[in-house]
């Protein structure tokens, strides 16, 4: 893999993933967005013909559908770069949790637990909460999906399922995610190979290969050797801090180089970046690596400093993570929210940072996930939002209805709501 999106760039300069299978572009439409103002900027008119943004004149004798925008601030698409649709019960009934006694291993207990309650099938709760991102300006996600034994590949057809039914809205990425560990259950690392090799998983997940599964070599192996023979990315979560965080980091680091993996490569979370003594060398190595991060702004300890790895060249995404699982009852899928609470938990004040927390939303992810830039420059998707605003960094505070969300130049969702287009 070796899509690397560049900050600033255009859908010409940006190689296509193999791990993002988008839909592909509707051919022949010419779509005119009129009277819209993108990133907040005067109003203008858009002109999309197949799917992306042109400044061409209209061509003599073809149809143009018009879509008044009445004024209305565009905005790029969003990236949820990291959520688990698999684990959701949203659009189900309250889920009460019990507290948890032992790390990750209770919460994943009551994940399963959870599982075999709902009577509601993974592809259908997946469905929903994706269809919920796609009507909140999501054009892209990278789904963490869980596979050990007591799902097998469940969790992973489901969310299949749910991606093709919504192909034309979204790109989604799938993980396949060992969450209970590959060491501690047996039979995953089998599991993983057959999803890799039936072609169920675009990315190789992992799990704190020291702190919780206590095998950093083996489950390292594992995820790369798989990665390398199938030609899949690799998003590993890592919780841990101090040592047991960064020891595996920099082993991340090395096998990245070693096959060169630069840009296909992320690590989820890395709660060990912001608590690192030299966060700046530590970025300037991440960057060297080609290895991204994720962070779901969990809180303002774990954040990561998002601006301070950017400037440094480290590519950075944000997500929802779990929504309504039993991990935590919070969470939507979305994006816009979450720059939201990225500003407000890095106690954003000034215009550029809270426009920095919409970027790493907009452009940030799509580079993790190796999409082209939705940045209405000629040749880029016409993958956008319309919301009533001000400007961006307003928009980011006062989180405005979406009124419209536009895929390749159609309007797939209105007012909330997916808009059906059979
Ligand atoms: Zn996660």
């Amino acid at each position: 893999m070796s899509a690397r999106a560049r900050a600033g760039g255009t859908a010409a300069d940006v190689e296509p993933s193999p791990a993002a299978p988008g839909p592909p572009r509707p051919a022949g439409g010419t779509t005119v967005l009129r009277d819209v103002r993108p990133m907040g900027r005067a109003a203008v008119d858009l002109r999309v013909v197949d799917g992306v943004i042109t400044t061409g004149a209209p061509a003599p004798g073809r149809p143009e559908e018009v879509v008044d925008c009445a004024g209305l601030i565009a905005l790029p698409s969003l990236v949820d770069a990291h959520i688990h649709p698999d684990k959701t019960s949203w659009g189900e009934p309250w889920v009460s949790r019990r507290p948890v006694g032992n790390g990750i291993a209770g919460y994943a207990e009551q994940d399963v637990e959870l599982y075999r309650r709902l009577e509601t099938p993974v592809a259908e709760r997946a469905h929903r909460l994706l269809a919920r991102a796609v009507a909140s300006g999501t054009r892209a996600v990278r789904a963490h999906v869980d596979v050990a034994p007591a799902y097998g590949l469940d969790g992973l057809q489901g969310v299949g399922d749910a991606r093709r039914r919504l192909a034309h809205a979204v790109d989604v990425q799938v993980v396949g995610f060992p969450q209970h560990g590959v060491r501690r259950a047996p039979g995953t690392a089998e599991l993983l190979a057959d999803a890799a090799r039936d072609g169920l998983i675009d990315v190789v997940g992992g799990i704190d290969p020291v702190g919780f599964d206590d095998a950093m070599d083996d489950q390292l192996d594992l995820v790369f050797g798989l990665a390398e023979a199938h030609g899949l990315g690799v998003d590993l979560h890592l919780h841990d801090v101090g040592d047991a965080g960064l020891i595996p980091l920099r082993e991340i680091m090395a096998r990245t180089r070693a096959l060169g993996m630069q840009g296909a490569v992320t690590v989820s979370h890395a709660f060990c970046v912001p608590a690192a003594p030299d966060t700046d060398r530590l970025a300037d190595e991440l960057a060297e690596a080609g290895v991204g991060l994720t962070t779901v702004a969990p809180d303002p300890a774990r954040v990561l400093p998002v601006r301070q790895l950017r400037q440094r060249g480290v590519r950075v995404g944000l997500g929802s993570d779990g929504v309504r699982d039993s991990w935590s009852p919070f969470g939507n899928a979305d994006m816009l929210h979450r720059a939201h609470l990225l500003g407000l938990l890095t106690r954003a004040r000034l215009d550029d940072e809270l426009t920095d927390c919409f970027l790493v939303a907009a452009e940030g992810g799509a580079e993790l996930l190796g999409l082209p830039l939705a940045d209405f420059s000629p040749g880029s998707p016409a993958d956008f939002l319309l919301v009533d605003g001000e400007c961006l960094p307003q928009v980011v505070v006062d989180l405005p209805a979406r009124r419209m969300v536009l895929r390749a130049g159609r309007v797939v969702a209105r007012d909330g709501e997916l808009v059906d287009l059979r």
